[in-house]
């Protein structure tokens, strides 16, 4: 069974921290993206060869970018 990675929604990475809102519970939890700078409550979860497809798109989009 192939493990399952919690990613950016934008770019793949894995590389996503939390973010801490001014607004505190209120706003919900957000997340940053460390690797495309996406601040957002959207995570989503894909396996490893999903993971790589998006990383792909990402990088051919932006023409740029670190590849983990
Ligand atoms: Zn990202």
């Amino acid at each position: 069974m192939d493990r399952m990675w919690k990613v950016c929604a934008v770019c793949g990475s894995g590389d996503v921290t939390f973010a801490n809102t001014a607004s505190g519970w209120l706003a919900g939890q957000e997340y940053m993206c460390k690797n495309c700078g996406y601040v957002g409550p959207l995570l989503i979860e894909v396996d490893s060869e999903e993971k790589e497809r998006m990383q792909k798109r990402h990088k051919a989009a932006s023409g740029k970018g670190t590849f983990k």
